[in-house]
This record gives structure tokens, C-alpha cells and sequence, in this order.
């Protein structure tokens, strides 16, 4: 395992009881770049790159395995069409969408999470 927090314990947390549900609630302070009545997006704590945003569903929902029903397909589907939205407010061109599921896909905050990663040329294939 190459990411420290991507543990069984992590992905075995409760959405409610992540950091992210802390800063869903303003109870812990991120850097926001965008928020409507079903996500926001904020910047990564630990970029990667010139430009790394989250985008999250303001309801609890641990990851992706936990998809299920029609109001999950329509958060994921606004989540969706959010992302150029954040891309232009960014102003980035060309963009890497990455979710990290479960232990082994290196999830370490049990609350679905895309990674929007710009701001240079990528390369590929990623680890
Ligand atoms: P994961 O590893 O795919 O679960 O991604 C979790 C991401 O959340 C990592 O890239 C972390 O750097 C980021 N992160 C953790 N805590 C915070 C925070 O408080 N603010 C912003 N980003 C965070």
C-alpha cells in the first residue's frame, strides 16, 4: 500500500463521521472554488498538481460501492456536469478525473470523492 490513510479502518468509517462531513457541516474550514444545493468542491489539502479540487456530494455517501437508486444516479449525474464548471473556473484545459475506491483503489476519506487533477501536462498510466 503506498498511501498511509488508504486503510481497512478508514474504509470501514461511517460517511457521517469523515473530516468531509466536518466541512460539508462548516464546522472545518476549506478552501471553497464551488458549491450549489447538491456538492461542493474544494481544493485539496495536498494538491498534486497546479490545480487539484475535490468535487463531493453534500449528502453521506462512502464511495462508490455504495452507489444505488435514482437519487444517487442524479447527485453523480450533477456531480458530472459540475466538473467543467469547476474546469472554467479554474482555467484549466484538459483535466485527469480519478475516484479511489475501497483499500485497495487507495481511498482514505470514506466519503465519495472526485479528484479533479490539472494544471500541467499529465502523464499516463498513472500508478
Ligand atoms: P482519497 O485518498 O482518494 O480518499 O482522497 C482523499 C483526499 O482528501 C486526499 O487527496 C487528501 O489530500 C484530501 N484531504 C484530506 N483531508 C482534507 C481536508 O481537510 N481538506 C482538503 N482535502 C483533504
Amino acid at each position: 500500500m503506498s498511501k498511509p490513510g488508504a486503510t481497512a479502518e478508514a474504509n470501514r468509517q461511517d460517511p457521517k463521521d469523515t473530516i468531509f462531513a466536518k466541512i460539508v457541516a462548516g464546522q472545518i474550514p476549506c478552501k471553497k472554488v464551488y458549491e450549489d444545493d447538491l456538492c461542493l468542491v474544494f481544493d485539496d489539502i495536498a494538491p498534486c498538481a497546479p490545480v487539484h479540487c475535490l468535487i463531493i456530494p453534500k449528502k453521506p455517501i462512502g464511495g462508490v460501492s455504495d452507489l444505488d437508486g435514482e437519487e444517487h444516479k442524479k447527485i453523480l449525474g450533477h456531480m458530472m456536469v459540475t466538473i467543467p464548471k469547476v474546469a472554467e473556473i479554474k482555467g484549466i484545459d484538459g483535466y485527469r478525473l480519478v475516484i479511489n475506491e475501497g483499500v485497495h483503489g487507495c481511498q482514505s476519506v470514506r466519503w465519495l470523492h472526485i479528484h479533479i487533477i490539472g494544471g500541467k501536462q499529465l502523464s499516463w498510466p498513472p500508478g
